[in-house]
Order: C-alpha cells, then structure tokens, then sequence
C-alpha cells in the first residue's frame, strides 16, 4: 500500500496466527494441531498479552489491513475475536482511508454458526476467506478436510445472510485423483456462487507430512499413485486462468483472482514490502527492513507471554536485510503481481534506477519474451512498469532467479 500526502504514518499490515484446527488435513505442513477449550483461552490471553507488549515497536504506523490466519480461526468464540479486536484497536492506530482498514479472517466450513458470524461482523470482520480446496466429496475426504461440499454451500450461505460481503474461496488443484474434468467441476461450482476472491494454488507435497510418505519423492513416482502427471497439472493451470477470466475475475497475482475491486489489500501489502507485525504462534514480522519469527513452539511462547520483556524471548531468526537482499525482495514479490514493478518506486526506495542495478537481467528476460516494460503516468511523474509475460509467470522460477545478486 502506498504513502499518499495525507497520510504521514507509515502503514501496517498487522497477521494474527492461530493455530488451532479440528484435526490435521494430511497435505499440512503450517503451524497448527487441535487445541481444548482451556488452551485456547490461555492461547487468546497469550495474545493479547503479545500485542499490548509489542505495540510501541509499531509507533508512526497506521493499520491499513489486519488478517486472522491459521490454523482456523473460526475456531474462536465471537468474544474471543471481539477482545483481540479491541486490543488492536486500544493500542494501534487505525487508518480511516479506504473505507477503513481491511480485517480478513480465515475460516473453515462445519465451525461457522450464524451466532459466531454476527459476532466476527460486530467485532469488525469484513473479509472472510473461506477454505473449500474442492467441491468433490471425495477428493475433500482424500485431502482429510473436515467438511463435505454440502458443508462449505451451508457456511458460505450463512456467511452471505449474515451480511458479508466480501468473501474469498480457497482452491487447491493437482489433487490425488482429480482430473481436469473434476476441477472444472469446482472451478464452475465455486464461479455459481460468485465470491468476490479466489485464491487457486497447485498442491505441493511438503516434507513431514503424511501426504509425503503417500506421494512423495520416496513414494513411488508421481502418477503411479493417483496424483495427476505434470501435464495435467499444467492443464488444470492453464483452465483456471482462462475460466476465472471468462467470468470476470481478473488475475491480480499467480495464484490470486478477483472481481474489481476485491483484490486481498493484506496480501498485496506483503508484496510491496510493508512492514507487518506478526503476533502469535511462529508469526513473523518485518520493521524497516529487519525481519523476525515468533517461536514456533507453543510451550515457549505461552511462556515468553508472561514475562515482562516478551519481546526478546519470542523473536528468533532476526535478519537484517542487507540493500542487496532488499532488492532482490523488492523484485520477487512485486513480480508475483501482474501490475509488476514500479521504476519510480524503485528508485525512492533505493535512490538508484532499477534499470542501472538490473539492466543485464531486465535485458535478457525481455529479449527471451519472459518480461515487458510499460511507461505511463503516476501519481508522482513518469514510471516504467515492468512485468512478467503469462510464459514469464510459467517459469517465474528460472525468471525470478536473474534478479539474485549471489
Ligand atoms: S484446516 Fe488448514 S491449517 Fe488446518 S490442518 Fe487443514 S490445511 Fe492445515
């Protein structure tokens, strides 16, 4: 998010983590495990505790977007959401612009209630992002969501009649059995229900989970045991593209659609580089360019919560990001977006022409058509774009990698 002239606060993006679930799908590998009713309260007390501790690095900020992530954190009570809400709102300032800061929170089918749902709106939720990942039954239970289709159709109606409006869909393709004919199933089911947002990744299998002893590299190869062959993940790819454009839903990031308008403004924060105070199990952080991780192990940090100088015992894996490294960040997450990156924005943060610190790369990507330069007018004079082709978003692997200064 950019500074405008009227705002001389810095903004922030402010991530809560959650880390409860009702159980573990098997492909997880994020910071989550089932919680009892008593950890929770001493979970959201932890919290609060964190937040209070750690507001005054924050000084000179103003919220512009705040996002429960998780875990499921529809597995709070409204109450529970309600005093982390007030907390931020005590100690943060909030910005007015926009229509008021974004505050997305994350929530599964079969644990939203119309009681809850009030209570998140009341509390100052106006972005759910709703997990459905398929609208197969039995890809869901291959998957070991919790939910069936019929499940997510009652939470998502609910969520609608309880008056939000802006609401995003998870999706995840290359599942173990599906075919490009069963994604456009649930490409054109989740299209009917005309959300605003819809996120779409490919699924990875991540190491230490039980999805990896099933289907990873010490697994028998790829396609043997009904995870869809390389072409059909690309296939499957190349119909989501096509289809959400189709329908009205424009590309704003690899893996991110939207109607116009409805871009996530919390994700794209992350891609411009805004600092964010992360808060919570294993959460991280980015201040003026150092960036830091909350202790992922649960016991630590409940612990750490009690003590006066919280912020020390919870901060690890500091890094002060070099100018090189700086960058580097500057060009990988602003090239994820299709807008891309802003040469005139380049050159405020880092006071040198993007073109004079990348002119070998920007040279070789554009001659190989993985890479284009657009000029026009902002707000502040002339800028070049620079963004990646659609072949440039396929192999942004090899693309991103020229950036590296190493
Ligand atoms: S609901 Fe989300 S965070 Fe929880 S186990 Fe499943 S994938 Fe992981």
């Amino acid at each position: 998010m950019q500074q405008t002239a009227r705002c001389s606060k810095r903004p922030l993006g402010i991530y809560l983590h959650i880390p409860f679930c009702i159980r573990k799908c098997l492909y997880c590998d994020f910071l989550s495990a089932p919680g009892d009713e008593q950890t929770k309260i001493e979970y959201v007390e932890a919290l609060l505790h964190e937040i209070r501790a750690q507001a005054p690095l924050y000084d000179g900020h103003e919220v512009k977007t705040v996002f429960f992530g998780g875990g499921t954190p529809s597995l709070l009570s409204g109450e529970q959401i309600r005093r982390i809400m007030d907390c931020l709102h005590t100690v943060f300032s909030f910005s007015a612009e926009e229509g008021g800061a974004e505050v997305t929170m994350e929530a599964n089918p079969g644990t939203l209630t119309p009681e809850k749902l009030a209570d998140y709106r009341r509390a100052g939720i106006n972005r759910l992002s709703i997990g459905l990942q398929s609208a197969s039954d039995e890809e869901l239970k291959a998957l070991g969501r919790i939910h069936t289709w019929k499940d997510f159709l009652c939470s998502y109606e609910l969520a609608r009649k309880e008056g939000f409006a802006n609401i995003n869909i998870d999706l995840m393709s290359a599942l173990p059995g599906q075919t490009p004919g069963g994604w456009m199933e649930t490409l054109e089911k989740t299209v009917r229900l005309k959300p605003e947002h819809i996120s779409a990744y490919s699924l990875i299998i991540e190491e230490g989970t039980p999805f990896y002893e099933m289907y990873g590299e010490a697994a028998a190869p790829r396609g043997s045991k009904a995870l869809p062959t390389e072409e059909e993940d690309r296939l499957m790819y190349g119909q989501t593209k096509a289809f959400l454009a189709e329908a009205g839903y424009g590309r704003y990031e690899i893996s991110n659609y939207s109607l116009p308008g409805f871009a996530c403004r919390h994700n794209i924060s992350y891609w411009e580089r805004t600092d964010y105070a992360g808060f919570g199990l294993g959460a991280a952080s980015l201040l003026e360019n150092v960036r830091w991780s909350n202790t992922p192990d649960r016991r630590q940090y409940m612990e750490a919560s009690g003590t006066a100088g919280l912020v020390t015992p919870l901060k690890q894996a500091v890094q002060h990001l070099s100018r090189q490294e700086q960058m580097e960040e500057f060009m990988f997450l602003g090239l994820r977006m299709t807008e891309g990156v802003s040469s005139r924005r380049f050159y405020r943060e880092f006071h040198i022409p993007l073109e004079e610190v990348y002119r070998e790369a920007l040279r070789k990507l554009m001659s190989e058509g993985l890479l284009v330069c657009g000029s026009g007018a902002a707000a502040d004079g002339e800028d070049s774009r620079y963004r990646l082709t659609e072949w440039g978003i396929d192999v942004s692997n090899y693309a991103l990698s020229e950036f590296l200064f190493a």
